[in-house]
């Protein structure tokens, strides 16, 4: 009988379960995209129900599919986008409102509230990370001020709070666990990293009664069984952990300044920085890279909020193109962006400004740019917020000399070439891309004793192409000249 790990990875746009045999190579995968909702400028939101049922359908596909290969599972992981907000009814499993997305701007006036009280300073030294709409916190106290039902519950000692995890978890035990772990805990800006605990003066700040938040695990815990009810099945939950932390582990990141970036929908660059908090001057975040038998590991995060999001925003709102893979060949038939940039800060721009009320700007037009400009435009922006982010980095005294690269827009040859020019490092892309997936897998197989040592692990993980940096000195500076000009207007 052939032995499986299974991963379900619930992403921002889409939710997908990988069975993984114990070489960590992918066996069958199977994804679901589920709906965004945006009901107002600079809010996102997803549906509760439809984050559950795309959970159990993959899941489900995922199992069946082991059992024609006459396999068995030892053990489930879990990743997860991370931040997104949830609070349900403890009876009922009702949520109280829809998920409240990381990307969601809506409590960006209370952030600049507690700013000019001087929050920031406190928030920065206990949670590792910038007072910002972005975490959970400020987006837990919004549905407790804003949905009455809320209220109501906490007063029966009914209502509870969860990332996506934490609503994963419960949901597949049937409301036994109500769990996270100190990853995506790490995320809520509640959480103090250094003593592993929610810290009482940061929910007394933002009136979040303790009552409702889950209890915190090590990544590679017993997160309970799921319930036979549910998926047929009952298999243990041995690790949990958050999406780019996962693909930090997916990538072999165990070493000290070892760096990944994903490129999903936003794209998030992680350095392990071993078992030291490192304190960024340049606005990055301190977040715990994963934590093992009551050890944390801690890393230094940098996010670009709009990537990939940038490609499907001409797919759906320009219809400029049909599919994401279109924008490589289109990219590689100009000879150059004509000297148009797009800044695409739908949302805020993140690390290094730290805006979040700034808005996307197209510069350079001329009466001669087409679409195809635009398109190469937006794939080009995203090395460029790499760049700002990897110079972030430098100034913290941190230098990578190559990246491994992941997530949906790695697949884009064009796309590394240019990166890899632009940032003038090595780019390094692994064979499986599923590296979030393949991160809680790995997790979850150290959790259930499939593995002894996790840095041993990444002697598997194999490389599928690099690239090297080629582009003339003169022309990269042109380039870079020319963002400059663009962030400088997206900034005024
Ligand atoms: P997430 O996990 O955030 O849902 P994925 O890692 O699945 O995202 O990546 C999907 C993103 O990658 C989408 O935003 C899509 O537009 C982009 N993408 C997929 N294929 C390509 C491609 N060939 N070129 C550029 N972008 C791509």
């Amino acid at each position: 009988m052939k032995n499986f790990i299974v991963a379900i990875d619930q992403g921002t746009t889409s939710t997908r379960s990988v069975l993984f045999d114990l070489n960590g190579k992918p066996i069958f995968i199977y994804r679901k995209e589920f709906k965004q909702y945006f009901p107002r400028n600079g809010w996102v939101e997803h549906n509760p129900n439809e984050i559950w049922n795309t959970t159990k359908e993959v899941l489900k596909k995922v199992i069946n599919k082991s059992k024609s290969l006459k396999g068995k599972i030892l053990t489930l992981g879990i990743t997860n986008q991370r931040e997104t907000t949830l609070l349900w009814d403890k009876k009922t499993g009702k949520c109280v409102y829809n998920a409240i997305v990381w990307q969601d701007r809506r409590t960006h006036e209370l952030c600049e509230k507690l700013k000019k009280k001087g929050y920031e300073k406190i928030i920065k030294s206990r949670t590792g990370l910038i007072l910002d709409p972005y975490f959970s916190g400020t987006k837990i106290k919004w549905v407790l001020d804003n949905v009455s039902l809320a209220q109501k519950l906490i007063k029966k000692k009914r209502l509870l709070f969860g990332t996506i995890d934490t609503y994963l978890i419960w949901k597949l035990t049937k409301g036994k666990i109500h769990a996270t772990d100190a990853t995506n805990a790490s995320r809520t800006m509640i959480f103090n990293i250094k003593k592993n605990v929610w810290d009482k003066e940061i929910l007394n700040l933002l009136k979040i009664p303790a009552s409702i938040l889950p209890s915190i695990k090590n990544s590679a815990d017993y997160f309970g069984k799921t319930n036979k009810s549910i998926i047929k099945g009952s298999y243990p939950i041995n690790g949990v952990i958050g999406d780019q932390q996962a693909a930090a582990l997916g990538q072999g990141c165990f070493k000290l300044g070892s760096t990944k970036i994903t490129y999903g929908t936003g794209a998030f660059i992680i350095v392990n920085t071993g078992n030291k908090i490192l304190k960024s001057k340049n606005k990055l975040l301190s977040t715990i890279c994963y934590r093992i038998n009551n050890k944390s590991t801690f890393a230094l995060e940098g996010s670009i909020f709009i990537a990939g999001a940038g490609i499907q925003w001409l797919r759906d709102k320009l219809k400029i193109i049909k599919y994401a893979y279109e924008t490589e060949k289109i990219s590689l038939n100009i000879k150059n962006n004509n000297n148009v940039y797009f800044v695409p800060a739908f949302t805020g721009l993140g690390a290094p400004y730290w805006k979040s009320d700034a808005r996307g700007t197209l510069t350079g037009l001329t009466r001669d740019t087409g679409r195809n400009e635009i398109i190469r435009a937006t794939l080009e922006s995203v090395a460029y917020q790499t760049l700002d982010l990897i110079n972030s980095m430098k100034n913290d005294g941190i230098n990578p000399s190559l990246m491994k690269v992941d997530g949906g827009m790695v697949k884009n040859n064009w796309f590394l070439q240019f990166l890899s020019n632009i940032t003038k490092l090595d780019i390094i892309r692994p064979k499986v891309i599923e590296t979030t997936a393949l991160g809680a897998a790995l997790i979850a197989g150290y959790g259930r004793g499939v593995y002894k040592s996790l840095p041993n692990i990444s002697k598997k993980l194999k490389i599928s192409k690099k690239f090297y940096p080629k582009m003339a000195d003169k022309h990269r500076l042109k380039l870079l000249n020319g963002w400059t000009q663009a962030i400088r207007k997206t900034l005024k």
